[in-house]
C-alpha cells in the first residue's frame, strides 16, 4: 500500500460536511461585506513567493515546496494565498476596475512544516484582500469581516489582538532600538535569531525558542516608536473597532510571520486550540504591490486557517449542520420491482430528492441493513403486491412507521415530509 505523504490528511465523505459549512459561511460573510471570489494557480514561479513573501521569513527560507518543472523552471506550491492575488491583480490590469479591490479566496497551501496537531503540510484557507484603500475604514473593515466570519460560525472564545508595527521610516529607528537590545543577548539566541538580528531584528520577536522568548518579552515595543501617521492611523482603526463593538487587546508582541506587512496587524487566538491557537491572522501590507509591480498600491488581508478552525469548533463544540444523508431508499424485491425502482430513482431525483436503489442484488434483509448504515430517511419497498397495487411500502425510518404512498404522489409525499424538517434544523447564519 502507498501512504499518503507526511503532514497531509485526506477529507473523508462521512466529515466533508463540516468543511462545506466552514466554506459557506465564508462564502455568505464574503457576499456580506461585498468581496468576490478570486482563484489563482496552485503553482506560482518561485520568484513571486521569494519577492512577495519575504526571504526572511520562515515560510520562503525553510518551507517552501519548491521544484523545477520540465521546462527548468523553479516553481513553488503557494504558501499562501496573497502573493498569488497581488500577482493576478497586477498581471490582469484590475488596477484599471473598480477599487477598492475586493477578494476573497479558498485555497489549499504547502509550507514543508514539522507536523503536529493545527500544523499541516497542506493545509486550508480563507482569506481576504482588499487593495486601493490607505485608510483605517479599510482596516476596519478588514477587521470586521473576519470577525463576523467568526462569529458565524458560532465561535465565542477567540480574542482579537492587535498591534501596529509601523511604516518603513519609523520601522527604521525601531529596528536599530532592537538591534541595541539585542546585541547583549545574541551569543545566547538561537541560531536562525543570528540571521534574523542582521536581516530583520522584529522577526526575532516571532521566535518562538523558549531561550529566545526569554529575551524577547522585555523588548522594546514598536508601538512607542510610532511616527506621527502611522500613530494617527492606529488610533482610528482603534476608535473604528471600538464604535463597531468589537473587543480587542492591543499586544505589542504581534508581528506576524511575513515580510510585507506594514503599520495594522492583527491575530484572533483561541485558547481552545491549544499550542496552535491562531486560527486567523492579517494586517496591512502597503509595501507589497509596489515590490511586485510598479506603483504603490495600499493593502490589508486577512488569511484563516481551516483545520484549526475545525479544532476550535470541535473543542467549543460549535452548532453545526447535520450531515444530509439520502432521502429516499428505493428496495426492490424482485426483477420487476427492481426494474421499477430505477424508473422512480429517476423520477424523484427530477423532482429534486435524493435517493437510491439496490446495485449488487442484495435480499430486502440486506437491503434495509445498508440503508440503515447510510442514514436513508425513509425506505420505499417494492414486492409483488406492490407492483399490482401501483404503491409503495413507505417505511419512515425515524419512527418506524410504514405507508402506502402510490407512486405517482411519491415524490410529493416525501417533498412535502422532508420540507417540514429541513426548515426547522437548518443553522441559519
Ligand atoms: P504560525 O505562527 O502558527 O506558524 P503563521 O504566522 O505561519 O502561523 P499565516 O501565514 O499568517 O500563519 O497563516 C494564516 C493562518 O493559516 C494561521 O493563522 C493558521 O491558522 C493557518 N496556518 C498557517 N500555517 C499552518 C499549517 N502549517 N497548518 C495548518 N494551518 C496553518
Ligand atoms: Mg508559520
Amino acid at each position: 500500500m502507498i501512504n499518503i505523504p507526511k503532514g497531509m490528511k485526506d477529507v473523508l465523505p462521512s466529515e466533508v460536511y463540516l468543511w462545506h459549512h466552514i466554506e459557506e459561511t465564508a462564502r455568505k460573510t464574503a457576499e456580506r461585506f461585498s468581496f468576490k471570489e478570486i482563484r489563482t494557480p496552485v503553482v506560482e514561479y518561485t520568484e513571486l513567493f521569494s519577492r512577495g513573501v519575504g526571504d526572511t521569513t520562515d515560510i520562503v527560507n525553510k518551507e517552501m515546496y519548491t521544484f523545477l518543472d520540465k521546462g527548468n523552471r523553479s516553481v513553488t506550491l503557494r504558501p499562501e494565498g496573497t502573493a498569488g492575488v497581488a500577482r493576478a491583480f497586477l498581471g490582469n490590469g484590475l488596477a484599471g476596475g473598480a477599487m477598492p479591490f475586493k477578494a476573497y479566496y479558498l485555497i489549499s497551501a504547502f509550507r514543508y512544516e514539522r507536523p503536529q496537531a493545527g500544523r499541516l503540510r497542506e493545509f486550508h484557507q480563507f482569506g481576504a484582500e482588499l487593495y486601493g484603500a490607505e485608510g483605517a475604514y479599510a482596516d476596519a473593515e478588514t477587521i470586521s469581516f473576519a470577525d463576523a466570519f467568526l462569529k458565524n460560525l458560532g465561535l465565542k472564545n477567540v480574542a482579537l489582538r492587535i498591534n501596529s508595527i509601523g511604516c518603513k521610516s519609523c520601522r527604521a529607528r525601531y529596528q536599530t532600538a532592537l538591534r541595541e537590545y539585542f546585541a547583549p543577548h545574541l551569543s545566547e539566541m538561537c541560531l536562525d535569531c543570528k540571521t534574523r538580528f542582521e536581516k530583520n531584528p522584529m522577526r526575532m520577536l516571532d521566535c518562538k525558542e523558549e531561550t529566545c522568548k526569554k529575551f524577547t518579552a522585555h523588548a522594546p515595543e514598536m508601538l512607542n516608536y510610532l511616527c506621527d501617521a502611522c500613530e494617527k492611523h492606529f488610533k482610528e482603526v482603534k476608535s473604528l473597532l471600538d464604535a463597531a463593538g468589537i473587543v480587542y487587546h492591543v499586544d505589542p508582541s504581534i508581528v506576524r510571520g511575513l515580510d510585507y506587512y506594514s503599520r495594522t496587524v492583527f491575530e484572533f487566538i483561541s485558547s481552545a486550540a491549544g499550542a496552535q491557537g491562531t486560527v486567523l491572522g492579517g494586517g496591512r501590507y502597503d509595501g507589497l504591490l509596489e515590490q511586485m509591480g510598479e506603483k504603490a498600491v495600499p493593502a490589508v488581508g486577512f488569511a484563516a486557517g481551516m483545520e484549526r478552525l475545525l479544532m476550535v469548533m470541535a473543542a467549543e463544540e460549535a452548532p453545526v449542520p447535520q450531515d444530509k444523508n439520502v432521502c429516499c431508499y428505493l428496495a426492490g424485491l424482485d426483477a420487476n420491482a427492481r426494474a421499477k425502482t430505477y424508473c422512480l430513482a429517476q423520477t424523484l431525483r427530477n423532482e429534486g430528492i435524493s435517493c437510491e436503489i439496490d446495485l449488487q442484488d442484495r435480499s430486502l434483509k440486506a437491503q434495509f441493513k445498508y440503508a440503515d448504515k447510510i442514514g436513508a430517511r425513509f425506505v420505499a419497498v417494492l414486492g409483488e403486491n406492490e407492483m399490482l397495487e401501483g404503491a409503495a411500502e413507505v417505511k419512515d425510518m425515524k419512527i418506524s412507521r410504514s405507508e402506502r404512498v402510490k407512486f405517482e404522489e411519491l415524490a410529493a409525499y416525501l417533498n412535502k415530509k422532508i420540507s417540514a424538517e429541513v426548515s426547522a434544523s437548518e443553522v441559519i447564519l
